[in-house]
């Protein structure tokens, strides 16, 4: 499949373990720290402006979007992490569910990592793929807001993303493949599209539609937090 997230449409949104769909055609998934740039590369790789769209309110960035490929295959585009103003409950709350997910989740073929590469590898994206890697799936490690750099710089925030994955995990350097990217300049696009092509294969998927499920904030409500509009959404 020549371009494989172009002409993605959004399926559905997922806030708990029991609203996934069931597990059916291959799915990869997007992850990173907010703000690394995750929606706009899978923007950039649908080719769409507002296919996913951050809203920086804690409680509507933490949830899974669902987006149903041209082939029928999934991509899941996970909440991003590191949220500074997120309370301490619901940030464990949604770490675990996100590690959960990427350990446990049958149909998952790959995972594309999103990191800033002005800030290099941080450590919950460590930890994140602590939690995958012994899973032996791959990842493409997207190192973007490359056009921040001028070429010598592009190549040291790569080696240096590099030096940290092979000190970090180095039984599973073989599994991830980082590729600068850029979604402003379009820079990686390709590449990125080759990988992700690769994992998908070039089958067609006609899974029945998982039925979308009306989503209402499932997260726990951190203690001594008022219910209702005073709690942020
Ligand atoms: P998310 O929270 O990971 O989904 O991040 P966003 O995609 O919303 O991007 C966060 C910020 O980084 C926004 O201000 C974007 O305009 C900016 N950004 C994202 N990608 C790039 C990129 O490739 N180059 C540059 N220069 N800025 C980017």
């Amino acid at each position: 499949m020549k371009h494989p997230v172009r002409h993605a449409e959004f399926l559905l949104t997922v806030a708990n373990d029991e609203q996934l769909p069931p597990p059916g055609p291959p799915e990869i998934a997007f992850a990173g720290r907010s703000n690394a740039g995750k929606s706009s590369a899978i923007n950039a790789l649908a080719s769409r402006s507002r296919l996913a769209f951050t809203s920086k309110t804690p409680g509507r960035t933490q949830q899974i979007n669902f987006f149903r490929l041209r082939n029928g295959a999934l991509l899941a585009d996970l909440p991003g992490y590191g949220y500074a103003a997120v309370p301490q409950d619901l940030k464990r709350h949604w770490q675990e569910f996100l590690a959960r997910y990427l350990a446990t989740r049958q149909s998952l073929v790959g995972l594309a990592l999103v990191v800033d590469a002005r800030h290099g590898l941080a450590e919950l994206d460590c930890r994140l793929l602590a939690g995958y890697l012994t899973s032996g799936r791959p990842v493409l490690l997207l190192a973007t807001k490359m056009d921040k750099f001028g070429a010598s710089g592009q190549r040291e925030a790569k080696r240096a993303i590099e030096r940290d994955l092979a000190a970090a995990f180095p039984a599973h350097v073989a599994q991830v493949a980082v590729v600068p990217f850029s979604a402003t300049r379009r820079i990686g696009i390709e590449t990125a599209e080759a990988m992700l092509s690769d994992w998908l294969g070039d089958a067609e998927y006609d899974a029945g539609e998982p039925a979308p499920v009306a989503v209402k904030e499932k997260a726990p409500r951190p203690r001594g937090m008022a219910r209702g509009p005073k709690y942020p959404r």
